[in-house]
């Protein structure tokens, strides 16, 4: 197996208690399958800016650009919340995706079969639920210009620019068209073609990008309302979802929400390969630092667990490491261990982050 390398960025709130679970998760794949990654950890957001006086220092930033992967915690925290919005903590997690171009943004929504009755919809539209949402990260509406708020005639008008160009699109289609080839095969596009010109153009490219270099893959377009809508009818007619900023931005928390807690929802962000020929990528979980229950041993480690799992898969090729960790979480939550957020109404008894760390590294075991 290939040796990798990997910046570990805890942040802030429960940031560090979920890290503190990854990291075991680390050594036993090192110990138990001679997975050598190389870890280093660094401060970002509000835990840099305590130390730097900023929420990304240059040397964070230096190295997170040459190892072969970043995993980050979670940032941000009432005390940082009168910054200057150049030092806010989020500002750190930013710099990072822009400067290393991380423009294709991977969701996961996976329903566990333990937690089918934790969704907001019926069992049986989400038990074995298992879509992918790429989302174009670093264009579209929220970075075209020009954008503002500007004095018009007697009153003010805010503007903001939906722009693409044709290598954003294609770039973005093409890690779609990648993913669906490790999954199910299939792409389903989404935009408003029917009304705005960007989205006419995304569709051109996606199809195009299809026809010369992903004809094996099954490719279909959906207007972006219509998907939202048959995401909630049936998610399961989907594998591959590519979409815009702005699009992907309500539609992946549509799909989040299919699944039950934030404390189990991973993320990938993902940019152009290296010149080892693994993309620029950051895992992060989905979730924020949860002020209200930092310290106190209730954070679900899940998603950031899920987010190492990705890891795997996505900087390290070791896919079948990854599907080991994924059968391992999905053990845990059939054997009935919930963290405070995975509580139903059934009078479990809920256990700790650490407890929830020791039932997955017991489940690793048992997978030998
Ligand atoms: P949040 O995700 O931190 O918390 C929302 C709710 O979900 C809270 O009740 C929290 O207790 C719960 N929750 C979140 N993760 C959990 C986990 N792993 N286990 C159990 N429960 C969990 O969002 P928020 O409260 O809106 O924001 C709190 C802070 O986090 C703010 O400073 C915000 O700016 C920041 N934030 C950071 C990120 C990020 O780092 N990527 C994302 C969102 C919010």
């Amino acid at each position: 197996m290939a040796d990798a390398s990997l910046l570990i960025l805890p942040g802030d709130g429960i940031g560090p208690e979920v890290m503190a679970e990854v990291r075991r998760v680390i050594a036993w794949f090192g110990d138990k399958r001679g997975l050598k990654i190389d870890v280093s950890e660094d401060l970002v957001g509000g835990a840099a800016y305590d130390k730097h006086g900023v929420p990304l220092a240059d040397e964070t930033m230096a190295k997170a650009q040459e190892v072969d992967a970043v995993l980050l915690g979670a940032v941000g925290g009432p005390a940082y919340d009168n910054l200057d919005f150049s030092l806010k903590p989020e500002r750190g997690l930013l710099r990072l995706r822009k400067e290393m171009d991380l423009y294709s943004n991977l969701r996961p929504a996976q329903c566990f079969d333990a937690l089918a009755d934790f969704s907001s919809l019926k069992r049986d539209v989400v038990a074995g639920l298992d879509i992918m949402i790429v989302r174009e990260l670093t264009s579209g509406v929220y970075f075209g210009e020009p954008r503002g708020i500007f004095e018009e005639g007697n009153e003010r008008v805010g503007i903001n620019t939906q722009r693409y160009t044709e290598s954003e699109i294609d770039r973005a289609a093409r890690s779609a068209f990648e993913l669906a080839r490790r999954r199910n095969n299939k792409v389903c596009s989404m935009e408003k073609a029917n009304v705005m010109e960007s989205g006419v153009l995304w569709r051109e490219v996606v199809q195009k990008v299809h026809d010369e270099d992903y004809p094996d893959v099954e490719l279909s377009h959906m207007y972006a309302d219509a998907g939202a809508m048959q995401l909630t009818r049936w998610p399961k007619q989907f594998d591959v979802i590519v979409t815009d900023n702005l699009f992907g931005d309500l539609l992946s928390d549509i799909a989040a929400m299919l699944t039950g807690s934030l404390g189990m929802l991973p993320s990938a962000s993902l940019g152009a390969p290296m010149a080892n020929g693994r993309p620029k990528a950051m895992y992060e979980p989905v979730h924020g630092s949860a002020p209200d229950i930092a310290g106190q041993g209730k954070a679900n480690p899940i998603a950031c667990i899920l987010s190492f799992a990705m890891a795997l898969r996505y900087s390290f090729d070791a896919g079948a490491e990854a599907d080991r960790l994924e059968a391992a979480v999905e053990t845990v939550l059939a054997q009935g261990l919930r963290t405070p957020d995975l509580l139903g109404e059934d009078g479990v008894s809920p256990v700790t982050t650490t407890e929830m760390g020791d039932g997955i590294l017991a489940a690793l075991d048992a997978s030998l």
